[in-house]
Formats: C-alpha cells, structure tokens, sequence
C-alpha cells in the first residue's frame, strides 16, 4: 500500500530525515516510534505532500509523490500534532464547513457522513458545543473526524495521544483500533505500551534515521529472549544462593543486586546464551530453591519488551 524508499530531508544542512524506507501492507497499523527530534513529523509530512523530501521515493498504490501528489493527497488523511481546528466554531458548523471545502456537496450526504463520524468519533454529546470549550481529548476527536472526513484509505496520525490525560489515551487508542480494522494507518508517538497494544508494525526513528523496522511482536519477541528475571529470597546467604544459581546453567548471568526488603537476598538472572534463550528459566530456579530451606518471595520476568529495546536504539552514546 505504501512504500518509502531512501526517504531524506534537509533543513539548510542539517538531516532531519536521513535515508529512510520502509514499507506498510493495506490494512495494517503502523506505529512511528523514537524520541523528541528524531524525525517523525518530518516523516509524515513527507508522506501526506506536505514537505518535498530531497532525495528518495514515496509510492502509495500505484501512485508516486510527487508526480501523483493529488490523487495521493485524496488517499490520506491527516491529524497533525495540534489539530487545526477553528475555536470559535460550533463542532457541527465545523465539520459542516470542512465536509463543504471537502467537496461533499449535497447536504443528506453530508449529514450521513456527520452520523457515521460522530459515531466512530464519539462526538454526539459534543455536537452543539463551541470548540474552544472542549477538553484537549474531544478536540482531538474532532480532529480525528476532519482527517476521515472523505473517507480516506490512509490515514496519518501525528502523536494523536500527545498531552492527552490517560483516560483519554485510552479512548482515542481504542478509536484507532477500531478505525484500523478497515483503514491503513500510521501514527507517530514515543509512547511505546500504545504501540505495544495498537501497531501490527512499529518503526523506530533515531537521529533521522531507521534503527528498527519490525512486526510488534518480532520485536517484543526479540527482547522477551533474552528477558531478566528478577528473583528474591528469604533465609539465604548471598554466596551460597548465588553458587547455587549459577550451578543451574553456564548461560546465566546473575547479579546480586540491591534487596528489594531488609532480609532478603535478591538477584537479577539473564539468560546469556542464543540457544538457551527459549527455555524460560524460572522452573529451574524454582526446582532448585525447593531443595534448599529458603522461601521464595519473588521470581518473575520482566515485561517492559519495548521499552528496553527503544532505550537501547535510542540511547545517545556519550
Ligand atoms: P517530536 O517528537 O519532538 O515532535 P519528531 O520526531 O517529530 O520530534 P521532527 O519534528 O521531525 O522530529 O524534527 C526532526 C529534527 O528536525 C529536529 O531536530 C528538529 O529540531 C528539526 N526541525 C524540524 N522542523 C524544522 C524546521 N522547519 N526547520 C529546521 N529544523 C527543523
């Protein structure tokens, strides 16, 4: 459906964008992820024709930007950071007013794509009300109403969940899901549990270029591997716990660590080696403490996949 090739953009000499590609399927979820600056608006703009990259190709079907621009730009729609949206306006004059320079003349149309949209959107309660006196969550909405006003295959979403309360999050995660079952999508955020719960894909931005390009869950399944389990123990001695962790298998790397309560003996347990790495090591340990006389107060793995793989690409190395 999209596909970028060597995608790359200077502002005067610096690259904000540099040699980027990647590809999303019809349907699918994508998710642009990577720190402040690291070029996911200037990504997206170039995507909906916005800003003319300077080197690299944007095909969307069997289109080519910047040759095809307008037939592109009738494919997409596009929430940008703060949707541009008119504060002194009624919700409805609003959306009449966008549906009107949309071209969506003939007015029971217009009213049908109103039902449609308030009713994806959540907006019936909000219909009457002056778009300035709106919480930051409904104008997102709203927003989110003028980018599928048309109807578009595509739609390109730019942090649509920045600065919004959890709550809100939730909700407009939850219209993005359901949108995404018939559209393709695109959305930037560094909010990386909403990618985890949304995206089929997630593409992760650094310094302007591409440092992970993957479905969700080959990323999350590349970390779980190697994942840490964080183990606690009552009764025990340090060294003698530790030698006997040890003695489980020689891919373990274990850690003492800081105890999580007085008492406690407490450790940090990666599994080192790639062919070891599917087994999962807690039954092990447990096996082996029940031989002992020490209680067993915590053994888990720890969950934050992403997170630790967007810590590591992301990193500025010093
Ligand atoms: P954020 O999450 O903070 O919105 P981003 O990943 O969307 O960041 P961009 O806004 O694309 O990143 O910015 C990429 C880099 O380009 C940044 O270093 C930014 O300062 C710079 N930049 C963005 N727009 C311009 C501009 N119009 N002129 C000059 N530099 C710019």
């Amino acid at each position: 459906m999209i596909e970028v090739q060597n995608l790359t953009k200077y502002y005067k000499d610096f690259c904000a964008v540099d040699n980027v590609s990647m590809m999303i399927r019809k349907g699918e979820i994508l998710g642009l992820l990577g720190p402040n600056g690291a070029g996911k608006t200037t990504t997206l703009r170039m995507l909906t024709g916005y800003f003319k990259p300077n080197y690299g190709t944007i095909k969307i079907k069997n289109f080519q930007m910047p040759k095809d621009a307008l037939k592109i730009k009738s494919l997409i729609g596009y929430l940008p950071e703060s949707a541009p949206l008119y504060h002194n306006m009624l919700v409805y004059d609003y959306l009449e007013y966008v549906a009107k320079i949309k071209g969506i003349n003939d007015k029971e149309k217009r009213y049908d794509r109103f039902l449609q949209l308030s009713d994806i959107c959540g907006l019936s309660s909000i219909m009457d009300k002056p778009i300035a006196t709106l919480s930051k969550g409904l104008k997102q909405r709203v927003g989110l109403a003028h980018a599928m006003m048309t109807d578009p295959q595509i739609l390109i979403l730019d942090e649509p969940t920045s600065g919004l309360d959890p709550n809100q999050i939730v909700e407009i995660r939850e219209i993005i899901k359901a949108i995404g079952k018939e559209k393709t999508i695109i959305f930037s955020t560094h909010i990386l549990s909403e990618a985890e719960a949304t995206c089929d894909k997630i593409v992760i931005l650094n310094n302007g270029r591409v440092v992970a390009d993957d479905t969700t869950a080959n990323l999350k399944q590349s970390v779980e591997q190697n994942s840490l389990i964080k183990l606690s123990l009552q009764g025990a001695q340090k060294e003698d716990a530790d030698s006997l962790l040890k003695s489980i298998h020689p891919s373990l790397d274990v850690k003492i660590v800081e105890p999580v309560e007085k008492g406690l003996v407490s450790f940090e347990i990666t599994p080192l080696n790639d062919d070891s790495t599917d087994h999962d090591f807690r039954s092990d340990i447990y096996l082996k403490i029940k031989e002992t006389d020490w209680i067993i107060i915590q053994l888990i793995k720890e969950s934050q996949a992403l997170e630790k793989i967007f810590r590591e690409l992301t990193r500025e190395v010093a």
